[in-house]
């Protein structure tokens, strides 16, 4: 389990990746702008930070090169998940920073994915009661018509 800061003012994107990463065993902190984020950045830093970029106020660009200045919160990895899906919009997130970018809709499998290429140590959830079809490790069933 990792603790998830997690940057995002859309109440029905926050609910659904709080969901998702709950589901899967993290810790969730919801911060609806960068300074509430900024709060708990100081406070106690997270294991990583999920950063929308449309934000009230401070965008997540700034709040990643501010994060990425600060050598007590420079390692911690940023993920980006915006619907800002332009092409300079993901230059723009990598020359901020992020360490990953993915556009919204949120998609669980994408999301799940990234968050353990970027956290390759936490060991996740318990995998008891976790029938996922596309867990990893699950190969009880591995039936699949061999590709
Ligand atoms: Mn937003």
């Amino acid at each position: 389990m990792s603790r998830i800061l997690l940057v995002e003012d859309n109440v029905q994107n926050l609910k659904l990746a709080t969901v998702i990463l709950r589901h899967e065993g993290h810790e969730v902190i919801p911060a609806s702008d960068a300074e509430e984020a900024e709060r708990h950045l100081a406070a106690n830093p997270p294991d990583l930070v999920l950063m929308d970029i449309g934000l009230p106020g401070k965008d997540g660009y700034t709040l990643t090169r501010e994060i990425r200045r600060n050598p007590a919160l420079a390692h911690i990895p940023v993920l980006v998940v915006t619907s800002f899906a332009m092409k300079g919009d993901e230059r723009k997130a990598r020359e901020a920073g992020c360490s990953g970018y993915l556009t919204k809709p949120i998609n669980r499998v994408e999301l799940l994915s990234e968050i353990r290429r970027l956290l390759p140590n936490a060991s996740s959830s318990p995998r008891a009661g976790r029938p996922g079809p596309e867990d990893p490790s699950g190969r009880s069933g591995a039936g699949g018509a061999g590709k």
